[in-house]
């Protein structure tokens, strides 16, 4: 299990910790550093558990869902995401890529129970899936 540290307190943190016991600092998870970071203290609406912080800033997930029904995707999200629900929001964006990775993985699966083998050109013997 990897531990984190407080970066106001060095106080010991887990994954799951949102704010620091011990100073209260709220923290949340950068995926761009793989590192637990401060937050600024929450709003009055704020969200309570594990919050990602992605590449490209916090975004009110709320403000977030409003915008994308009220104005759709766009025009270029399908150059730089994996479906137009992923272009809302930064954390839809990690569950719709992920999704889409575990859909793969289940379909090599299945191929994999039936038999299936892969030729590869150039390779002598059949790669198995
Ligand atoms: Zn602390």
């Amino acid at each position: 299990m990897r531990l984190f540290s407080c970066g106001k307190c060095d106080q010991v943190l887990f994954f799951e910790n949102s704010t620091c016991m011990n100073c209260q600092q709220r923290v949340g998870y950068s995926v761009e550093t793989a590192d637990l970071v401060a937050l600024p203290p929450e709003d009055a609406e704020g969200d309570a558990g594990i919050e990602l912080v992605l590449p490209g800033g916090r975004q009110r997930y709320d403000e977030a869902v409003q915008r994308h029904y009220e104005q759709g995707p766009p025009q270029n999200g399908a150059e730089s995401y994996i479906s137009a629900y992923a272009t809302m929001h930064p954390w839809e964006d990690w569950a719709e890529t992920w999704a889409h990775y575990l859909h793969m993985v289940d379909t090599l699966e299945t191929a994999k129970s039936h038999g299936l083998t892969v030729r590869v050109p150039g390779k002598g013997a059949a790669a198995h899936v």
